[in-house]
């Protein structure tokens, strides 16, 4: 029977877990922790019952149900590199409140404000941060959306946050907003029928090309001459950016590469293709979000606040650079897993080159501390 040092075995240490917390949020004694930036079970308890909750928890160890959980969402219609959906558009919103605070169109803040006002929603599992550090909370009022605005590099336990929103806050219709990973555990807690899952209502999904660790970021701030407390914002698109004191420091993303955590490596959801709506800026201008309307819900909502002038919409400008940015992170993703597969069957840097037709450079980078 699998349990905890089978999860620990096969996710934790092999570096493929994203730190969803979903295992956190399973076990029903709170015995798994976020120590260092990963989930442990601090020691081995005579509490623990060794029982296989927190291991059927875990979305990674189950990504051949996926196609099966988007269809029943999504149907099984016509399937592009962005996923499922029924609409794109670009849009910002009308709210200047909002629009002082967030990082991009400011929709996913102002979509949250909008369902909680109209009851669509009773809160929300955000990422606010803590010394840019991201930290997983409840919000329930407007005031604690906008504080979390803005995006925060690092990865977050947002899951784990489910049982306090229920159980402490008294919540029955949870919006999570988080990275596709977030959303692809949240969508597979449902499916496997968690009851702590059950009163998530909403999802709203990010964009997301890779993370980066927050302590390699800010030393590379750091060595830039910049301290914590002048960062004003960070941005990633083809290159990394970093907004401090009314400037802008750009650099290139290769310099930021040894921050991106394994688990980015082997990703191939850049889209958050299992979102009710998804959300990023890459495809619009400055200033614009980039929307992918996937469900009725989803378009329930955001149509909604536009027939209110909640949000300014116009078409997207480049919907084949998404789907371009979406192909080449299921390429690197899908190439990544056949590197680790091959090294596992005791190949050579050199030569798992050469059956993938790469360079060894790549290959070695890809298995860093493998
Ligand atoms: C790790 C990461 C990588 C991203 N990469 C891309 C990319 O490559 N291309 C692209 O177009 N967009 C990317 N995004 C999305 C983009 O940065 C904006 O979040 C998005 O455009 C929404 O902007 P907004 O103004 O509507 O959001 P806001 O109204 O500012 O709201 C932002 C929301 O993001 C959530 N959030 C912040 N940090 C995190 C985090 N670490 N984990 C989970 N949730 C978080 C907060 O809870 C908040 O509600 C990324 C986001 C993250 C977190
Ligand atoms: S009690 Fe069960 S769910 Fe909790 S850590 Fe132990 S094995 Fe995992
Ligand atoms: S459930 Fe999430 S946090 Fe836990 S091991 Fe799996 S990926 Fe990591
Ligand atoms: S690249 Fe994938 S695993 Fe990494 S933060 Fe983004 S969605 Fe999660």
């Amino acid at each position: 029977m699998p349990s905890y040092e089978d999860l620990e075995a096969k996710v934790i240490d092999t570096g493929i877990c994203t730190v969803c917390g979903a295992c956190m949020l399973a076990c029903p004694n709170s015995y798994i922790k976020s120590l260092d930036g990963k989930p442990k079970r601090p020691k081995r308890t005579m509490d623990c019952v060794g029982c296989t909750i927190c291991y059927d928890a875990c979305y990674m160890l189950r990504h051949g149900l996926m196609p099966d959980i988007e269809g029943s969402i999504l149907g099984w219609g016509k399937r592009v590199s962005v996923g499922i959906y029924k609409r794109i558009l670009a849009a910002r919103t009308t709210d200047r409140g909002i629009g002082k605070a967030c990082q991009d169109g400011g929709i996913v803040t102002a979509l949250l404000i909008y369902a909680l006002d109209h009851g669509i929603i009773d809160g929300a599992l955000v990422a606010g941060k803590d010394a840019w550090v991201p930290v997983a909370c409840v919000a329930k009022t407007r005031d604690q959306i906008i504080l979390a605005a803005g995006t925060k590099y690092g990865v977050v336990p947002l899951l784990k946050e489910l049982r306090s929103a229920v159980v402490e806050h008294g919540l029955g219709k949870i919006c999570v907003v988080g990275s596709p990973c977030h959303i692809q555990s949240a969508r597979y807690l449902k499916h496997k029928g968690l009851p702590l899952a059950s009163a998530v209502k909403l999802t709203v999904g990010l964009f997301c090309r890779e993370n980066y660790d927050h302590r390699c970021i800010m030393e590379k701030a750091s060595g830039k001459g910049l301290g914590i407390d002048e960062i004003d914002k960070f941005k990633v698109a083809e290159e990394f950016n970093i907004y401090a004191g009314g400037k802008k420091l750009t650099f290139p993303i290769t310099e930021v590469k040894s921050c991106v955590p394994r688990h980015c490596l082997v990703c191939e959801d850049f889209s958050s293709e299992l979102g009710d709506i998804s959300i990023g800026s890459d495809g619009s201008s400055e200033g614009l979000s980039t929307i992918i309307v996937r469900t009725e819900e989803g378009e329930n909502l955001f149509s909604c606040m536009e027939k209110q002038g909640l949000v300014e919409t116009k078409a997207v400008e480049d919907l084949a650079y998404i789907k371009e940015i979406a192909e080449r992170k299921k390429k690197k993703g899908r190439q990544t897993k056949d590197i680790f597969r091959l090294r596992q069957e005791r190949l050579s840097e050199t030569e798992i080159a050469a059956r993938l037709g790469v360079t060894e450079e790549r290959v070695s980078h890809r298995l860093e501390g493998f």
